[in-house]
């Protein structure tokens, strides 16, 4: 499922391919009705206007310009933002194909339920109004300490609780926990300073790394949880085996020596 590095790399895709094109048409795909898209007169805003610039908040994606207006979209369980050129090859599982002046088009490919489209004006006020936590690579060492430290649950929960901190699911919390030495059902509030702190440090590392990869995870090192994510695996850090558990209904994996 898309966290932030794998939307930091969609986003990417993006800035490099779709800016400064004149938007000519904004349309539905095929087998849109379980998927969140902006209707018709939302759709026709676009058209006429340029994406200028791109942002990213956690696991969001942006793309407008500085009067707007902006399309902000979530990939859901497994969708992508795709640009291509007419002619050429086509994504599968369309839902929504922007068309740009010439050839360029970007779509949003989404082969199952949860991801959404929305045409807004501005990402702040969007950010804001939805309620999310600051974005997983800018918060600050003390607002970590404070809104991770300040939870009274789980801390792999805490982590991936997108109202107190931007951008982190089920896979990279694991990971960020297996190379901190934390048992993702470490209350979040029973962590000392230091650990929070190397928590902290090590969240931008694991996040900047992955999105690194475009999505190759093949080209993480050997020595990280995510190519030895199996139950009953040897843990490539230490003597340890990794075990499978459910922390706050999501499926946890992690070393039962080095995370004890
Ligand atoms: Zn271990």
């Amino acid at each position: 499922m898309p966290e932030l590095p794998e939307a930091e790399a969609n986003r990417r895709r993006v800035e490099a391919m779709c800016l400064n094109r004149t938007i000519v048409s904004v349309e539905a795909g095929d087998d849109v009705q379980y998927i969140t898209l902006p209707g018709g007169n939302a759709r026709q805003r676009l058209v006429g206007h340029q994406f200028t610039e791109t942002r990213r908040h956690g696991k969001l994606i942006f793309a407008g310009s500085k009067t707007g207006p902006w399309i902000a979209v979530h990939l859901g369980m497994s969708g992508s933002l795709r640009p291509y050129d007419d002619g050429g090859k086509t994504p599968d599982y369309r839902k929504l194909i922007i068309a740009f002046e010439g050839d360029r088009r970007l779509a949003f490919r989404c082969p199952r339920k949860l991801g959404w489209v929305h045409v807004i004006d501005d990402p702040e006020t969007f950010i804001r109004d939805e309620g999310y936590g600051p974005d997983a690579l800018e918060i600050s060492r003390e607002a970590f300490r404070d809104v991770i430290g300040g939870t009274r649950g789980a801390v792999k929960s805490a982590l991936m609780d997108q109202k107190k901190l931007a951008g982190i699911g089920n896979l990279w919390s694991d990971e960020i926990l297996f190379q901190t030495g934390t048992s993702p059902t470490a209350k979040a509030a029973d962590l000392d300073g230091d650990r929070l702190d190397a928590l902290h440090d090590k969240m931008p590392r694991v996040l900047e790394a992955v999105a690194a990869t475009d999505m190759d995870y093949s080209k993480l090192p050997g020595d990280w949880l995510i190519p030895n994510r199996t139950e009953g695996a040897d843990c490539p850090v230490c003597d340890g085996t990794i075990v499978k558990r459910k922390v706050g209904g999501r499926t946890s994996y992690f070393c039962d020596t080095h995370q004890a």
